[in-house]
Formats: C-alpha cells, sequence, structure tokens
C-alpha cells in the first residue's frame, strides 16, 4: 500500500498536461535555437481532419505567426520546433570507383559520386 506522499510522487512522474493557460506566454525556439518569439494564443484549425492545433505567435518584431503543432518538436520550459527539413548531406566517407579504384567526386548537382578517370557516374 502507498502511503500519500509516494502516491504524490507517482502522480508527479506522470507527464504534465500541457494547457493552453501553459502555453500562453512561452519562449518558441526554432529547430536550430533561435528564439522566434512566445506563444499569444492556441487555437484548433476547423475543416481539417483530424483536428490540428496551432499556436498564434508574437514574433520579436511584432508580427502574429502561426505554428501548427506538427511543427513542434517538444514543449517544456520552452516550446522547440522540428528542424526544417534540412538538403541530403553528401556522404563524408571518401568513395572509390569500383572499376578503377579511384577516390571519386561527389557532384551536389546531381547528388551522386562521379568517377573522373572513367567519366561516368557511379
Ligand atoms: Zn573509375
Amino acid at each position: 500500500m502507498h502511503t500519500l506522499k509516494e502516491k504524490k510522487q507517482i502522480e508527479n512522474d506522470k507527464p504534465e498536461a500541457l494547457t493552453k493557460d501553459r502555453l500562453v506566454g512561452m519562449k518558441v525556439i526554432d529547430g536550430t535555437g533561435y528564439l522566434i518569439g512566445e506563444v499569444e494564443d492556441v487555437a484548433f484549425t476547423v475543416g481539417t481532419s483530424p483536428l490540428s492545433l496551432v499556436m498564434i505567435l508574437k514574433t520579436k518584431d511584432h508580427k502574429d505567426k502561426d505554428i501548427s503543432w506538427e511543427e513542434v518538436q517538444a514543449a517544456g520550459d520552452f516550446v522547440v520546433l522540428k528542424p526544417k527539413s534540412v538538403a541530403p548531406v553528401a556522404p563524408t566517407a571518401a568513395a572509390t570507383c569500383s572499376t578503377c579504384k579511384e577516390a571519386l567526386t561527389y557532384i551536389e548537382q546531381y547528388q551522386r559520386w562521379y568517377c573522373t578517370r572513367c567519366q561516368k557516374y557511379v
């Protein structure tokens, strides 16, 4: 049997519900760690299925900005947004041509490896 104190402890382990009151006034940081603004209000968009939650921000330059809840990565002391979709990163390991074993060149534009000796993409 749990004592009252233990019970309280267990309840505290539960994830805390994010109420509107808690969200409003929270600082919002983008995926790269920059402060965007502050949550001014929380709303539901109607006409979408499922309903989506939208945060209305007051940005640093005093503009209104809507942020869909899907863009949020985490919310604790701050609201942290997911990083914007980043361009595919070029493989860092130096690849070699399977034909001539020459070091390959990564062509950013086509996102492919090119062998200058064989003059072909691999
Ligand atoms: Zn080659």
